[in-house]
């Protein structure tokens, strides 16, 4: 698990309180910061030339930037990179701890932003609107039926959101997440009480530390272990993040299952999770034919969550809502169905599904999310890859033609 957040905090907070320490001193404490940081990168982008984080450390104009950053704000830096620098193989390989980063580190993240979504300066505008959207059917209805599809397929769209209020998951202490989590159940107690939701919150933070840090004797919402298996199985719940090396080495995955858990409508199809890669993941899912079911009722039900008082995103006037991961800033959202393949996966692997999808702008993942196997019967999970400089709207709508798309693919893979 990653303890960085809490290390960056302590040194931070040392070179405030020496008021005494000369500028040599200081500057002598960041360039050897940067020397340390540079020879990670090196490391780190030798071993993988396109790990985005490493090799954007190591560009002059980031390095001549560098050293005129205070301690603190380099502490910050090498935080948000700790993730690609540990991991190698990482593609993006960095993580925003605090929404502010996005403009007080902007010259590391804008290299980042521009290598990662090619936006050549772009300024993200958000539109939930599918009025004269390029590709939208006459009847304005994403309904799979048209595309042949005879049977219902799982259809799911989620959004990122942070709130202002909090640092983002990967500066947070144990405290911040279980009073984050405190903050969010008010808001959930308003969804609860209105009929359109109603539903039930479930927690993962433990008895002790719930007690510790809120003075209440109990955690209200403790779920089992079972429970939370039951959960994951049934993709309502994320999975384990400290198992996952890039979230831990971000501090994203720290203090696990602390400030942990989701809330659920009364039907099941509408979902909040808290405390996983960003403070807040917002989504619908069902069973179904017609993409607009689940668009239009996330649009909806993002609207009464943004009403409810103390819920403040944090936005970036360049790049939209605001995200852990730079893959996610814009719209945050990510649109996806289940969808059978049996061509493109008799090889039982998703290579070539993934081959065929990668022109298209889609990305495939497994049946439990990403870096999952995909299912027996050669289902994927299919979605448009891009969040940045792209509307919510133009997304759904790139998924319903995206799937036409991979399904000639998957035809021609017959032959
Ligand atoms: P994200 O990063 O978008 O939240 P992940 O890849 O981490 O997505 O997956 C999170 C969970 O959402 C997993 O359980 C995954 O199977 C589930 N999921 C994603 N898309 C769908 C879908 N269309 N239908 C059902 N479950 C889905
Ligand atoms: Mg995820």
């Amino acid at each position: 698990m990653g303890g960085g957040a809490s290390k960056a905090k302590k040194q931070a907070t040392a070179s405030e309180v020496v008021p005494e320490a000369s500028a040599a001193a200081a500057n002598a404490g960041t360039s050897s910061k940067i020397e340390e940081l540079t020879a990670q990168a090196k490391v780190a982008a030798e071993a993988n030339p396109d790990n985005l984080c490493a090799k954007t450390l190591l560009e002059a104009e980031v390095q001549t930037w560098m050293a005129t950053l205070p301690a603190a704000k380099l502490d910050e830096l090498a935080l948000c990179a700790k993730s690609g620098l540990d991991n190698h193989d990482s593609g993006l390989g960095c993580y925003a701890v605090d929404p502010a980063n996005y403009d007080e580190l902007a010259p590391f993240f804008d290299r980042v932003c521009e290598g990662y979504h090619h936006g050549g300066g772009k300024v993200h505008t958000t539109n939930w609107s599918l009025d004269g959207v390029e590709g939208l059917p006459e009847d304005g209805q994403l309904d799979l039926q048209k595309l042949g599809l005879g049977k219902e397929l799982s259809m799911r769209v989620r959004v990122g959101r942070n709130l202002t209020a909090f640092p983002l998951p990967g500066l947070m202490t144990k405290a911040d997440r279980v009073n984050f989590e405190k903050t969010m159940l008010k808001a959930f107690d308003v969804l609860k009480a209105n009929p359109d939701y109603g539903g039930n919150v479930f927690s993962m933070t433990p008895n002790d530390v719930w007690s510790e840090v809120t003075g209440e004797a109990e955690n209200p919402n403790l779920i089992s272990a079972d429970k939370y298996q039951e959960l994951v199985d049934a993709h309502v719940m994320f999975k384990d993040m400290a198992a996952d090396p890039y979230l831990a080495s971000a501090g994203i995955a720290s203090d696990w299952p602390c400030g942990r858990g989701c809330y659920q409508s009364a039907d099941g199809g509408f979902i909040i999770w808290f405390g996983e890669e960003d403070q807040l993941r917002i989504m619908c899912m069902a069973k179904g034919f017609v993409l607009n079911a689940v668009f239009d009722r996330l649009h909806t039900a993002l609207q009464a969550v943004e009403a409810i008082d103390g819920i403040a995103f944090a936005t970036s006037t360049k790049y939209g809502y605001v995200t852990s991961c730079p893959s996610n800033l814009g719209t945050g959202m990510r649109a996806s169905v289940h969808v059978a393949v049996p061509n493109l996966t008799s090889d039982g692997t998703d290579a070539k599904a993934k081959a065929a999808a990668k022109p298209l702008g889609l990305s495939v993942r497994g049946m439990g999310g990403e870096h999952t196997p995909i299912g027996k019967d050669g289902t994927i999970d299919l979605s448009p890859s891009s969040r940045l400089f792209i509307t919510e709207a133009e997304i759904v709508t790139k998924l319903y033609n995206g799937i036409k798309l991979l399904l000639e693919k998957e035809a021609e893979a017959q032959e």
